[in-house]
Formats: C-alpha cells, structure tokens, sequence
C-alpha cells in the first residue's frame, strides 16, 4: 500500500476549505454530481471517437445515502481512473484533469459537455465528511484502486477489488454535517442543483403500478413494479432546438422549473448563440404587477446544466432580473465577485445580447399580433419601461412598440399618438402637450373636463413612469407630459376662441382678496381665469413639475435633487365666468359671502381628493345643514 502526503503548499487545506466556504457547504454534492457526470461524458466521447473499446451502454448516476453507516456514495459508471490516475488527478490538487482532457482532445471534445474547473472541486467533499474513499476502475484493463484520505493531508492508495468500470465516491459524514444524512436534505440538494444535468441521476427507487393482465378479476389489485428513481431531466427544453419545440413545450418547461407557479408566462424567448460565447436558454416574460418585492422565482443561471445560481444580477441587465427562466453558459466565469463580472468583456457582450434578444422578441409579438400585445400590455409594461429608462439600445428600439394606453382603452406608440393630438394639444411654445391620468378615479372630474374639450387622455399608472417621461421629454423633441389635475386646461393648451370674462378687472381684484382672506392659506396661488360658464366654479390644480418631483423622490432617483420634504402648492383656479362666482362677489354679508367661498373651496378640494378626516367630518355636515 501507498501512503503519501497531499501535495499543496498550505499545510492543511481541510480546515481552510471548511471554513471559508460554510455558508456553501451543500456544494459538495453538486461537485461530486459534476465530476461523475464529466467522467460518463469522457466515456461517452472516447467510445464515440473510438479511443475506448467499451459498450457505453446507458450509464446513470447513483445517490445513496446510509444513514446508519453515517456514509453517503456517490457512484457513476464513466471513465474511471487508474492508480496513477488518482496519483495525478486526486493528489496534485492544484491539476485538473478535466483541463487536461479538453487540452487533448481539443477539437473533438468542444460540445462534450465536460465542465471541469467549476468551483472547488473534488475537496469540497472535505465540507461534509470527515474521512473520504474514492474506489475506482477505469474502463482500461487496468486494476481498480482504493484512495482514502481521513482530512489530514495524508492518504493511502492501493489496489482494490471492482469489477465494473468507474468511480465509487464514499462520504464518511462528519458530526457537524449529519443533516446531510437525510434523504429529504439530499432530494432538496439533487432538486436544486441537478435537476436538469445530462447523465440520469438515480436516488433511491419508487414503485410503478402496471396495467392489470387481461385475464385479472376486478378485485385483483394493479400489479407494481420497484423502478430506479430518477430525479432529473437529462434533456431539458433549453438544450434543444427552438424548432424542436412546440408552445406547448415551453409550458411545459415553465412548469418544470417552477412547480409552485400557477399562472402561465405570456411569452418566452429562446437564446441560443455560440459565437463569439456560448449561450443558451430560455426567458419567460410573467404576469408582473407593480409590486416587485413579491419576486421569488428568479432566473437560473446554469454551467452545461448545472445549477450555479438564481443570482444573475450583473450578467442580465437589471431591468430583465423581473423574468424568469435559464441562462446556460460555459463562458460565465463563475468563481469571481460581481463586480469583476460587470466589468469582464464576455459578460458584457451576454448581457448586451440578452438585451437584443429580448427586445427584438418584443418588437416582432408587437408586428405580428399587435392585439395580443395590447392585451398584455399591462403585465409587461413595467420592464418595458424599466428598461427604456436604464438601457439607451432597448429604448431605441423599444420606441416603435412601447405603448400609451388612454382612458378609455385605445394603444397608441408614441408617434401614433404624435399623429393624433398634432395641431390640437399645442401649447403657447407650440410643445405637444401630453394630458395623462395616473388614477381613473381620483382624477375623474379632471378626466371629464379635458375629454369633453376634445383631448386624449393617456392613462399612465406605474410607479416609474414619471422617470419615463421625463427622459422622453429630454430625448424627444417639443413635447411635454402634463397630469390632467396639473393645471387649468385652457390656460395650458392654445386655443381659438379665447373666452371673454365677465367680470371687469377690478371686481376680479376684489373677488380675489376676498377667498384669500377667507380662505387664509398659503398653500393656495389664486388665479382668476374667464372660462366657459359650464366649466367648474372652483378648481384645483397641482403644478407638474413639483408634483412630478415629489414623485420621483418616492420612486428612487429624486435623490439627486437632494429636496428633503417638498412643499405643498396648490392653485385655485376661479372660473370668473361662472353663476356662483358672480355670487359670491355680489353677495353682501361677509357671513355669507365666506360660506360661499368655503363651501365652494372644500368642494373643489373634495373633487381632487384633498379632503380628508376631521375637515371632511366637518364639510359633510355642514352640508347637510345647507340642504335641510
Ligand atoms: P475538475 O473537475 O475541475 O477537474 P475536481 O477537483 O473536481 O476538478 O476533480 C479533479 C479530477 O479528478 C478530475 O478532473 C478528474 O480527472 C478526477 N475525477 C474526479 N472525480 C472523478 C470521477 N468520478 N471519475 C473519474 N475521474 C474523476
Ligand atoms: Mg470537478
């Protein structure tokens, strides 16, 4: 028998690989999953080029795990290794031999699958188990070895008794690790790392009920069969061709990933490059709502189907973090903090890719089935717009299908609607002015008012949107969003035939230090505006820019503005052609005359929300007095 000591430079690596990765102990078996699976794969590549004269057969992957023996096994029927194999391969851990397998057989084994090199390898074993035999025999003639190493860089190897090909991995669990030693912890391990790993992985077996024989009475119970259980998809949807691939089977995949998700995505989008990288995969595109915290299922990030992580911020623009789905790509270098993957040329051009990909899917749903897009419209449109803010390649293309929905249902792109309020919405600088809602029901009235003067409403509802416009206001020429409730339309928009007021100039002087006598509130900017006598008495505004700003600043991004607290400013815009306004000024008690003015104010303020507990108690009852 052989005894030697590992050749590393540190003196003990055991405890450093125990102790630096503990939060990842659960790796271990990820690692060990991967190395017997490059091992089939080597098999499976040699028998194909005929460099090993062996039946491949069909090899899977075994999982035991011995609870009361404290062990867990880990076996494959792949390439094995010899005695010197193990020497090279397992003693000199800084040599990977999967690096040099590729190295060798360069040309032919491209799209083998091999993954080598993915995280640490073979020692994470040393997380979990306090002593770790490898007993192997390589599909060579050669005789099968025994390696054991207790944790301490000293091992043994000799030659061992086994007559079928390939590696038997031995776990001896260490006290710390025993949960390991469940069979749920390793299904949760195997479900989340290997679910869609090439080789079958077996662990365990289930019972299979089959058909009744023909001559079975009724009462005859089905007849069962043990079958091995294996736990994962070898040939998962992103593997194939989108050809391959029907809508159904994307469904059908969806499901796979996300067995707790009950509702079906609205679209998905298959990636599949391998120059200048590798990449494959496939996006989903869920029913999202504006709540975003509410996002469990993220995107899976896989290396030649395995697991790596749901954590793909910095490989996938952040906007698409919101989609769900997988990323399969060898050319993610995965060992490295993410702030060195955002700068990395490869991920960069992943990224830029994805970001394409997408929205040349979105653009060709908008073109081929413009209806079906507006009816999604609301469940995408939170990273449609998220993304034409964040990245200016999707916002150039996302321009001719991004949509802006009115009141009342109609979809333009923002040159339909260009093209539908030209000459008709103009301010005085001749600016195309937007008139949108963000709430159909708090701004009812206001919505009213301008769709009876002839004007589109948009209604514009996400939390970002105000972000949005502002950058179409900077990137598009002579336009400018203005909320319905911001300001007094026929002071906003141009118009022909100007009204003539009613009251001269002086009585509009005197109505005006009245309400703001009466009304006592600095809050308030009093305008006296000659409108059509239909149009309300009293009616409150909001200015744009500083409700816009107070928007900004609860959505993130405001910020930068650095504003703390924005005050609270309001006009109200007196209609000096209206009945009541009349009234008022020709009433002569001051009694009266304040009621009036207040009765009219907290009306106004009703119709645009303002008015809330203790005054709207009051309010309501002093109505009530008024109609008694
Ligand atoms: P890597 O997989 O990155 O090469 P590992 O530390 O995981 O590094 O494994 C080191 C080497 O040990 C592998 O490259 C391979 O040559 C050998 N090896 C490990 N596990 C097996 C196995 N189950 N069958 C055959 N060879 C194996
Ligand atoms: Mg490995």
């Amino acid at each position: 028998m052989a005894t030697g000591k590992i050749n590393v430079s540190v003196e003990n690596i055991f405890p450093l690989i125990k102790k630096f990765l503990y939060s990842d102990h659960e790796i271990f078996l990820r690692e060990l999953v991967s190395n017997a699976t490059d091992a089939t794969l080597k098999l499976k590549h040699l028998t194909s080029i005929g460099e090993a004269s062996v039946e491949y057969g069909n090899p899977i992957i075994e999982i035991k795990v011995d609870k009361e023996g404290e062990k867990i096994h880990i076996i494959d029927q792949g390439v094995g290794m010899t005695k010197e194999e193990v020497e090279k391969y397992i003693n000199d851990i800084a040599f990977s031999g999967a690096e040099e397998f590729l190295d060798k057989y360069k040309d032919s084994a491209k799209d083998s699958g091999i993954i080598g090199h993915f995280g640490l390898g073979f020692y994470s074993a040393f997380m979990v188990a306090e002593k770790v035999e490898i007993i192997t025999k390589s599909y060579t003639d050669a005789p099968a070895a025994r390696w054991t190493c207790d944790g301490s860089p000293n091992f043994t190897l000799e030659e061992a008794e086994k007559e079928t090909r390939g590696t038997e991995i031995v776990l001896h669990v260490a006290e710390d690790s025993t949960e390991f030693l469940e069979e749920s912890r390793i299904e949760e391990l195997l479900s989340k790392y290997n679910k869609f790993m090439p080789i079958p992985i077996k662990f365990g077996t289930r019972t299979e009920t089959l058909p009744k024989p023909e001559d079975a009475k009724e009462e005859d119970p089905a007849p069962t069969q043990e079958v091995d259980n294996i736990i994962n998809n070898p040939n998962p949807a992103w593997t194939k061709l989108p050809t391959e691939l029907k809508e159904e089977d994307y469904k059908g995949f969806y499901r796979e990933l996300y067995p707790m998700q009950f509702e079906e995505p609205l679209f998905n989008i298959h990636l599949n490059v391998d120059y200048p990288f590798n990449l494959t995969g496939i996006l989903y595109f869920p029913k999202l709502t504006n709540d975003l915290s509410a996002q469990k299922d993220r995107i899976q990030l896989y290396q030649n189907q395995v697991f790596v992580t749901d954590n793909v911020e910095g490989i996938v623009p952040e906007f698409l973090t919101m989609l769900r789905g997988v990323i399969d790509s060898p050319d993610i270098p995965l060992n490295v903090s993410r702030s060195y993957l955002q700068a990395d040329g490869a991920v960069k051009k992943i990224s830029s890719y994805i970001t394409r990909k997408v929205a040349d899917k979105l653009a060709s749903l908008f073109k081929n089935n413009r209806e079906d897009f507006e009816a999604k419209w609301n469940d995408i449109k939170i990273v449609i717009e998220y993304g034409m803010l964040s990245e200016d390649k999707f916002y150039e293309k996302a321009d001719k299908f991004a949509l802006y929905p009115t009141v009342d249902g109609t979809y333009y792109t923002f040159e339909e609607l260009q093209e539908k309020i030209k000459g008709n919405q103009t301010d005085k600088e001749d600016k195309l002015v937007i008139l949108y809602a963000s709430n159909k029901e708090e701004q009812h009235s206001y919505i009213e008012a301008a769709k009876n003067k002839g004007y589109e409403v948009l209604l514009l509802d996400s939390p970002i949107v105000p972000h949005l416009m502002q950058k179409l206001e900077t990137s598009k020429e002579k336009i400018s969003f203005t909320r319905v409730d911001a300001d007094h339309l026929d002071n906003l928009i141009k118009k022909e035939d100007t009204q003539i007021s009613k009251l001269s100039d002086e009585e509009k002087e005197t109505l005006k230090t009245d309400i703001e006598k009466t009304i006592n509130n600095k809050s308030y900017t009093i305008q006296m505006e000659a409108m059509d006598s239909n149009a309300s008495p009293f009616i409150i505004t909001e200015p744009e820019f500083l409700r816009r700003m107070k928007e900004m600043q609860q959505t993130g991004g405001g910020g930068m503005f650095g504003m703390g607290n924005m005050p609270e400013m309001y006009n109200l815009v007196v209609n000096t052609n209206h009945e009541l306004v009349s009234e008022i000024l020709n009433t002569k008690t001051t009694k009266k005359k304040e009621r009036l003015i207040n009765q009219s104010l907290d009306l106004a303020r009703l119709s645009k929300g303002l008015l809330k507990g203790e005054e709207l108690t009051n309010f309501i009852k002093r109505s009530y007095e008024m109609v008694k």
